[in-house]
């Protein structure tokens, strides 16, 4: 989901030497909620929204030349501008901290492309985009929704349970890729039931889960992907009952300001956790510390 697949292309521009009136014509009759400014090489340079406008009738500059009232206008922040091969919850992410609802697009070279709305996304982000639709679990879009959210709020301890089912490709070889599916849609339904509706549940990759826990005493984590692993372990399936899922679990533990901000790095440790589990036998709980981490396996 990248800014080039919301944007409007050729969007609407204006020179500095334009006036006022001409540009509330324009947005009038186009009803266009905003105008690009451009330089002569056109590269954008400022954005006139609906607020703009209001103020140019308000002070009475119809007839000024758009160049001149930009100066006045002391509150203009200079112009953001988003890349149009940049991740769309990017964009959604500078909407909702700055206030605004329009960006113009540019190129690497901040050639103009385009400009982009909240309408743009509103109209054609699907919810169903942030969840996958085998498992019903949120995808790696919504990963980085929550990643935003984290990064949003102050100090917001969690751990992170990296979840890779055990020999999951001897399921599919051995039952059927069919079978393999109604695996992975059940381990998701039973993850989903057993923690707290304000934990999140992602489908990190084919057969791995992320299990994201909040606000919770972090020595419980490991303790809750023991119950997850032995729940998981008990499920039986009418057509195949003598088979058994195992799964191996990493956790990581946020507990600092510094790691908490950074959930990628705390997806990483879980991940190397898990490796460890793996590389234990399978079928257990590893919970990341300095010495599984990756600074002793590389010294
Ligand atoms: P390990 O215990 O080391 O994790 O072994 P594994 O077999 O689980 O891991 P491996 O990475 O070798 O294989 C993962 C398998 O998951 C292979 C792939 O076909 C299967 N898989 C991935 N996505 C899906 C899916 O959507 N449906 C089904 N049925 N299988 C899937
Ligand atoms: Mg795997
Ligand atoms: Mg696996």
């Amino acid at each position: 989901m990248k800014v080039k697949d919301f944007m409007t292309k050729d969007p609407v521009t204006v020179n500095t030497k334009e006036r006022a009136e001409k540009v509330i014509d324009m947005m009038g009759s186009k009803n266009i909620g905003s105008v690009i400014v451009v330089d002569k090489n056109f590269r954008a340079v400022d954005i006139i929204t609906e607020r703009d406008i209001i103020k140019m009738l308000v002070a009475g500059y119809i007839d000024m030349p758009i160049g001149k009232i930009l100066k006045l206008f002391s509150d203009k922040k200079s112009l953001i501008t988003i890349e149009e091969n940049e991740n769309i919850l990017k964009t959604m992410k500078i909407f909702s901290q700055m206030g605004i609802k329009h960006l113009p697009v540019v190129d690497e070279n901040r050639n103009l492309k385009g400009i982009i709305s909240a309408g743009d996304i509103i109209r054609k982000v699907s919810p169903l985009a942030f969840f996958d639709p085998l498992t019903n679990v949120g995808n790696r879009n919504y990963l980085s929704s929550i990643c935003m959210k984290i990064q949003k709020r102050d100090n917001i301890k969690y751990a992170v349970l990296f979840l890779d089912i055990d020999n999951f490709k001897r399921v599919n070889d051995q039952y059927g890729h069919q079978f393999g599916d109604k695996v992975l849609k059940k381990i998701a339904a039973v993850l989903v039931d057993n923690i707290r509706v304000t934990d999140e549940v992602i489908r990190y990759g084919g057969e791995e889960f992320l299990i994201i826990l909040f606000r919770l005493e972090l020595d419980k984590a490991e303790k809750i992907a023991e119950k997850l692993r032995k729940i998981i372990k008990k499920i039986s399936f009418e057509e195949h009952p003598e088979l058994k899922i195992t799964v191996s679990i990493g956790v990581a533990l946020c507990c600092t300001k510094k790691e908490c901000i950074d959930l990628d790095n705390c997806i990483e440790k879980a991940d190397i956790a898990v490796y460890e589990a793996k590389k234990q036998g399978k079928d257990r709980v590893v919970l990341w510390r300095e010495k599984t981490g990756l600074k002793q396996n590389t010294a």
